[in-house]
């Protein structure tokens, strides 16, 4: 996304094209951007041909899943639904992992008839559950267990995982607890530790630092794993004062802990697959001075894009059409919405804003639509795949009459 000609472009389409054409809000993607996602993640660790399943979580739109699978990516996925979206994308068994602390008898029924390559387990609860689906049906089932390593991940506390206040996964002497039960089952075999330690990582040393405490518990048990799931939580830079998570370092800590360890690498990513290949695009409707500050109130809210009610997130928010005009007064982004929090961003600078001037809200491909809801009863916007000149329509507007 760039500006051509004071006017802000995806690929080689003007925004205010799309929103001519389709109406606003709209979710537009950029199909290059993935692709230059998808080779750098895949080059950065190109040494160790890791498994990468893609975390369906961060967007359940099923024409991009089933872009990101021509790339030979799997899934991870969280739910039921996630599951059958991902073998609906055409994505084989196994490459599928499933993660979540809470999974259900019947999902886990599902998971075990569809063959899949690991049910990452987050509980021993769980696993005897797991154990006795599997004797159920005469099966013996891989299976992975969640170590929570107990390392902070130095990200927003709302999206850290891996602490050992976080509901996720086990702790150590569980994790021993399990191995022993697990040696005793002839239904599961337990293949693979996994960790995932929160989203948005921007710092490679809470990686370091997990790879060393995951290393301390291989060299302390003699169980033999097959795989180690390092999990997502890769970072991407939603301003500019972020810096850049150095994949280098990242992948230097995980050639070390291979050299001591046998084992194949799975990465679950989402964010940082798709996160910056979406733009929100929104209308303003109404501007209103409140005396110290101007409203402006769009068409998107807060049931489209969740994030900044829901964590305090922040997303660059860029002008459709650029001008010179300087706007007297900060600006507060804001939807329709009958809450407080529905709003996106307050901003000190910005230019001189009209009613019906389009907004480009930045970064919102992973965790935007797929966290929209019907809140209000507002039908959900369409979503639209760029490549190049070529414009595609990968999940319609909702109508009124779908939710109604
Ligand atoms: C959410 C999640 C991911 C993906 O996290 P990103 O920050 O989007 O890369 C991966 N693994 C598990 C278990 C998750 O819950």
């Amino acid at each position: 996304m760039r500006y051509l000609k004071n006017k802000l472009i995806i690929e080689n389409i003007p925004i205010s094209n799309i929103a001519k054409k389709f109406g606003t809000p709209s979710y537009c993607y950029s199909f290059n951007k993935l692709k230059q996602n998808i080779n750098f993640f895949k080059k950065s660790f190109k040494s160790f041909s890791p498994l990468i399943c893609f975390a369906i979580k961060s967007n359940t739109n099923i024409n991009i899943i089933k872009e990101i699978k021509k790339f030979g990516f799997g899934a991870d996925v969280v739910s039921m639904g996630e599951l059958m979206m991902a073998l609906k994308a055409g994505i084989i068994p196994r490459k599928i992992v499933f993660s979540g602390v809470g999974k259900t008898t019947s999902e886990i029924s599902y998971a075990i008839d569809k063959k899949i390559l690991l049910i990452n387990a987050e509980s021993l609860s769980e696993i005897k559950e797991i154990n006795r689906i599997a004797k159920s049906k005469n099966k013996r089932i891989k299976i992975g267990v969640r170590l929570n390593p107990n390392t902070d991940a130095k990200t927003l506390s709302q999206i850290s995982t891996g602490k050992k206040e976080n509901k996720f996964g086990v702790n150590k002497n569980t994790l021993y607890e399990i191995i022993n039960y697990c040696k005793n089952s002839k239904n599961i075999d337990l293949k693979c530790l996994s960790v995932h330690i929160g989203s948005q990582i921007l710092d490679h040393k809470p990686y370091e630092k997990m790879l060393k405490a995951v290393s301390q518990i291989l060299n302390k048990t003699n169980h033999k794993f097959e795989f180690i799931d390092l999990g997502g939580g890769m970072g991407i830079t939603y301003t500019d004062k972020n810096k850049k998570l150095n994949y280098k370092k990242y992948n230097t800590a995980i050639l070390k802990f291979l050299r001591k360890h046998k084992v194949k690498i799975i990465f679950e990513p989402g964010r940082s697959i798709i996160g910056d290949t979406g733009t929100l695009v929104s209308k303003i409707i109404y501007i209103k001075d409140s005396g110290s500050k101007k409203f402006i109130i769009l068409d998107a809210a807060m049931n489209d894009l969740m994030r900044p009610a829901l964590y305090g997130a922040f997303h660059k928010t860029l002008p459709v059409t650029k001008s010179n005009k300087i706007s007297k007064k900060p600006y507060e982004f804001v939807g329709p919405i009958c809450e407080s929090t529905d709003k996106f961003v307050t901003l000190k600078k910005f230019q001189a804003l009209k009613e019906k001037d389009l907004i480009a809200i930045c970064d919102v491909g992973a965790y935007g639509m797929s966290l929209s809801s019907n809140y209000n009863l507002r039908p959900k916007p369409v979503e639209i795949l760029i490549n190049g000149s070529k414009i595609k329509v990968i999940r319609k507007r909702q109508k009124h009459e779908d939710i109604i």
